[in-house]
């Protein structure tokens, strides 16, 4: 298979360049403590300084796989799909949910909405990032509102997010896991103060899983 046959491939939505996936411990926000299996997909472009996961961000260095493939696997481990990257809606999502959601799985996604919502989610986790603020249907469609915090202005930036998403989100402010022990502090004081916030922990660095 050439180049562009399988980029137009992977713009059908009929392969995807898949990272990783692995059945673990849902360890953030409010599915934390859940198992769940996740499919991790290439490709970001947001370019967080603090991002845990760096060698997502080029596509072109996960391999393509079919999203057929990708689904059948998943299947066999569990009920709740987190799809997540990278950037996942830099792909159309619409097969591989579609596909997911015929299997009759629950199907969530981690996003920072930095491209339009493509796919059906039963949960859309949404973790906007400065660089590359999120696109309107990702605000209006979002279940939890997820802000890491790196620094004290992230508060701010964080009320700014929470009045442009949708009403009904879950409102969650997460420290950023190399300054935890800086922002934690700041955090529980700031949702103690404004109590339409929780706290949300990577429960899964502390439990040392994926
Ligand atoms: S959006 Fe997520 S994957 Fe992309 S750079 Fe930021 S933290 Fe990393």
């Amino acid at each position: 298979m050439t180049r562009s046959e399988r980029q137009e491939l992977i713009d059908k939505g009929l392969m995807l360049p898949l990272m990783e996936e692995f059945y673990t411990i849902q360890g953030e926000g409010y599915h934390k403590g859940t198992a769940a299996y996740f499919i991790r997909i290439g490709g970001c472009d947001v370019g967080c300084h603090w991002c845990d996961v760096k060698e997502s961000w080029l596509a072109e260095l996960n391999p393509p796989t079919e999203t057929e493939k990708i689904v059948a696997n998943a299947a066999k481990y569990s009920k709740t799909i987190v799809v997540t990257g990278g950037e996942p809606l830099t792909w159309d999502m619409s097969l591989l949910t579609k596909q997911l959601k015929d299997q009759n799985l629950k199907v969530h996604i981690e996003t920072s909405g930095a491209y339009p919502l493509s796919g059906t989610w039963d949960w859309i986790c949404l973790s906007p990032k400065k660089n590359k603020l999120p696109t309107p249907t990702v605000y209006d469609n979002a279940h939890e509102l997820k802000v890491i915090i790196h620094n004290k202005h992230d508060f701010i930036f964080a009320e700014e997010q929470a009045e442009l998403v949708n009403n009904n989100a879950i409102l969650f402010l997460q420290p950023e896991w190399s300054k935890k022990e800086e922002m934690t502090p700041l955090i529980v004081d700031y949702v103690m103060n404004n109590p339409k916030w929780r706290v949300s922990l990577q429960t899964h660095k502390y439990l040392n899983i994926p």
